[in-house]
């Protein structure tokens, strides 16, 4: 693949602007796809080493797959799995990879999540709530859910019990799902994570995981059975696009209660680019009433990245930051409302962004807006001064 690559320059763009979220940080020719197919081929050739000024290249990329999304019209390269198994590499050559990567992945094999809380501040997002032990569904919301966003998460599982769902939760047990490992290039800690959680899911007779995080939920469909050697996973994976999309659907709840807002929405990268799942959100907002809907210039498998991929947050804040900013503006052009995305790291790096741009405007799951119009929360939330006391 590698050489496949003719340097057709559609990866970058005619403007750097819009495609890739490295060239618009990081500016060089190697802060591109297509500059990371040139090392890669420098490498194999013996032209050039992997070394620490290299990491912060290839650590800087967000993983977006907007390059790979543009490569299809060209050499159907999986700019992905390259970026990966580079990363990979320079682990196993003992190279120091960016502090901050080396720092998360410290925090989640320590504390088994990546924010070094204790289990009991993980679980604060459960008050109130019930969850039904050996179930068989388990609802795993991950680090970024549990800790960020303790009322969002709770809103969720409020609506997904009133539509009829009987969840199991881990407790005390749950961990981070392990996604920091693979994307720093740690795949023997990966390896063990995933045997070791694999094992911890069937023993309490876990048939189904519902999660509303999309690294997470390609964590236990996609990179659990490849570092496992499995052709699947052996329990059923479903990100919460796809059971919202079924309460809908099945009308499983009345949605009654009016929006009222002009409402926009950012497609998850690991969501609509990994996976192609674009229609879940679109279609809830038409059986939301009250919800107009306005679409981003750059949507669907050509939404720019909100910042938050790759870990770059965690190892070159300030590139995350410009990226976040960037999207944000994008949704103050369309004069909407209601930024609404289906990802807490998107919600987390969208919301610091409205922050950094300095506008008046929340971030939002779907899932609030359809608890708000299903009666289960009040309107207050859809309100850009309604700050949730987490
Ligand atoms: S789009 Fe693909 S083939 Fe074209 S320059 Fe980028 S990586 Fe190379
Ligand atoms: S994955 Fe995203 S950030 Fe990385 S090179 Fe491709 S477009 Fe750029």
């Amino acid at each position: 693949m590698i050489y496949a690559c003719g340097r057709c320059n559609y990866c970058k763009g005619v403007d750097f602007n819009d495609r890739c979220p490295e060239i618009f940080t990081q500016v060089w020719e190697s802060s591109t796809a297509r500059g990371r197919m040139a090392i890669a081929r420098g490498i194999l050739e013996g032209k050039l080493d992997y070394t620490e000024e290299l990491a912060e290249r290839i650590f800087g990329c967000f993983m977006c797959a907007r390059c790979q999304e543009e490569c299809k019209k060209a050499a159907q390269i999986d700019v992905i799995s390259i970026t990966k198994a580079m990363r990979a590499d320079f682990v196993d050559r003992g190279i120091k990879i960016p502090e901050g990567g080396e720092k998360i992945v410290e925090t989640a094999l320590s504390s088994g999540n990546i924010f070094a809380d204790t289990p009991q501040i993980h679980n604060q997002w459960t008050e109130g709530l019930e969850f039904t032990e050996g179930s068989g569904t388990l609802f795993y919301p991950g680090c970024l859910a549990s800790h960020r966003f303790k009322e969002k998460t709770n809103i969720l599982v409020r609506l997904l019990q009133a539509a009829g769902y009987i969840l199991d939760f881990l407790g005390e047990e749950q961990t981070c799902c392990g996604t920091p490992l693979w994307v720093t290039g740690k795949l023997e800690n990966a390896k063990q994570w995933a045997q070791d959680y694999l094992e911890k899911l069937q023993a309490r007779g876990v048939k189904e995981i519902i999660t509303p995080c999309p690294s997470c939920f390609r964590a236990f469909d996609e990179e659990y059975p490849e570092l496992l050697g499995l052709e699947t996973f052996p329990i059923i994976v479903r990100h919460t696009s796809a059971v919202l999309e079924e309460i809908v659907e099945q009308k499983k709840l009345k949605f009654t209660v009016p929006i009222n807002k002009k409402v926009t929405y950012h497609d998850p990268c690991e969501l609509g680019r990994y996976r192609d799942i674009y229609d879940p959100a679109r279609k809830i907002f038409e059986a939301l009433p009250g919800v107009e809907y306005v679409e981003m210039a750059r949507n669907k498998e050509n939404a720019f990245c909100c910042g938050g991929g790759g870990a770059v947050k965690t190892m070159f804040e300030d590139y995350s930051d410009t990226v976040a900013k960037e999207r944000i503006q994008e949704f103050s052009s369309t004069g909407a409302d209601l930024m609404t995305t289906i990802c807490p790291a998107c919600e987390l790096n969208l919301t610091q962004g409205t922050y950094m741009v300095d506008i008046e405007a929340r971030v939002l799951d779907v899932a609030e807006l359809m608890a708000v119009s299903a009666g289960i929360v009040d309107e207050e939330i859809l309100e850009s001064d309604y700050f949730p006391e987490d």
